[in-house]
């Protein structure tokens, strides 16, 4: 077993602190990654306080992991020695499952196993990316291509797929108006990968604070959701929203923004449910849609994708002894646009 070193959630109601435990040995199809960078999604929030339900404690959360291969299995043959490499949401999957077979494996009908807050085959619950290393099976790592820088890269394992997938899956692209629902760490990304598809993006945010960010990103358009006018404003402008919201909000109000046959994705994850009006949808023929991350040859694609347009996350590095101080600005909506923890921090 590999010693390691980590910040993990004792409970719901603590914050993160200084945790040891054991990484498995490396066996012949797994890759030992030095974690160098590790971004905060709002989904490590909601679980290492337990919003969702179901939580696994200690937990060390963590699925926006970039760092470099220090040990490779007898059988390993996509990684080196001293390769950057990532890891997202899932180290594992059945593989046997239509959808896994699809290359869906977030899909899979076994259900995917969590990089964290999940349970591995042995019964041992899975640990995440704020810690110094991990062991994961080859087949579940990407790729990180050499023009990304290490912290830049981190929050495309998760915010950048979750974004990147449902655009593709609906073929959001050029002659679509796209809204984007929320500028936080899913939103910033949806901006500059669908403003790279050849979308036209208008931001929905809940005050003017991020207009100029908005635009910067690649938004051509910028409108604030508290001004009531936005929705009489907006009728039927749009092809496409992808909510991206961490709280619960009324989803009605944005079907209105539809066209006839227009989709509603959501990918952000509320706590709690909204009731949903059946007219605003039915005389329109409108959907709503949910998606979650993507498969591992979808994740690369990505990161491909990203790399050919130059594409990073907006970060604010942090060392890890300020994670609880960056839960606290997450949730208050103050971050521009992912916190990502530089590992080298935790001696
Ligand atoms: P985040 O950085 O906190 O961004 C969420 C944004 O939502 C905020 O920046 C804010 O944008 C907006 N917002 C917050 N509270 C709101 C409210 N009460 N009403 C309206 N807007 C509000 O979070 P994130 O990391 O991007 O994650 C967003 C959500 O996606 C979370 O629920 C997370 O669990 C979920 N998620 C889902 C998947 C998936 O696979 N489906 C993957 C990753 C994350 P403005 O300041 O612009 O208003
Ligand atoms: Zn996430
Ligand atoms: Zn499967």
């Amino acid at each position: 077993m590999l010693p390691t070193k980590g910040y993990a959630a004792l409970s719901a109601k603590e914050t993160l602190q200084p945790f040891s435990f054991e990484r498995r040995d490396v066996g012949p199809h797994d890759v030992l990654i030095k974690i160098t960078h590790c971004g905060v999604c709002h989904s490590d929030i909601h679980q290492a306080r337990n919003e969702w339900g179901g939580s696994i404690f200690p937990m060390v959360p963590g699925h926006e992991i970039v760092g470099t291969v220090t040990q490779v299995g007898s059988a390993v043959k996509k990684f080196r020695m001293g390769d950057r490499a990532g890891v997202g949401c899932f180290v594992d999957s059945c593989r046997t499952c239509e959808a896994c077979l699809e290359g869906l494996e977030q899909y899979c009908e076994a259900g995917m196993l969590l990089t964290y807050n999940g349970r591995d085959k042995d019964g041992q619950p899975t640990q995440g990316g704020y810690s110094t290393q991990i062991v994961v099976d080859e087949n579940y790592v990407l790729q990180i291509p050499n023009v990304q820088s290490a912290a830049g890269a981190a929050p495309l394992l998760c915010a950048g797929i979750t974004t990147y997938s449902p655009l593709r899956h609906w073929g959001v692209g050029r002659y679509h108006k796209l809204a984007i629902v929320g500028l936080g760490g899913l939103g910033h990304m949806a901006v500059k990968i669908a403003s790279a598809m050849g979308t036209e993006v208008t931001v929905l945010s809940t005050s003017e604070k991020k207009r100029k960010d908005a635009e910067r990103l690649g938004a051509t358009h910028f409108a604030v959701t508290s001004q009531a006018e936005t929705f009489t404003q907006l009728q039927r402008r749009f092809d496409f929203i992808l909510d991206t919201v961490s709280a619960p909000h009324n989803y009605n109000a944005y079907v209105n923004l539809l066209k006839t046959d227009g989709t509603m994705i959501l990918v952000g994850a509320p706590d709690k449910p909204t009731p949903l009006e059946p007219f605003p949808l039915i005389i329109n023929r409108r959907r709503i849609a949910g998606s979650v991350i993507g498969g591992i040859r979808e994740t690369q694609e990505m990161l491909d994708f990203c790399a050919e347009h130059k594409i990073e996350s907006d970060v604010e590095v942090i060392p890890i002894q300020e994670v609880n101080a960056a839960y606290e600005r997450v949730v208050r909506g103050d971050v521009r646009f992912r916190f990502v923890i530089d590992l080298a921090s935790l001696k």
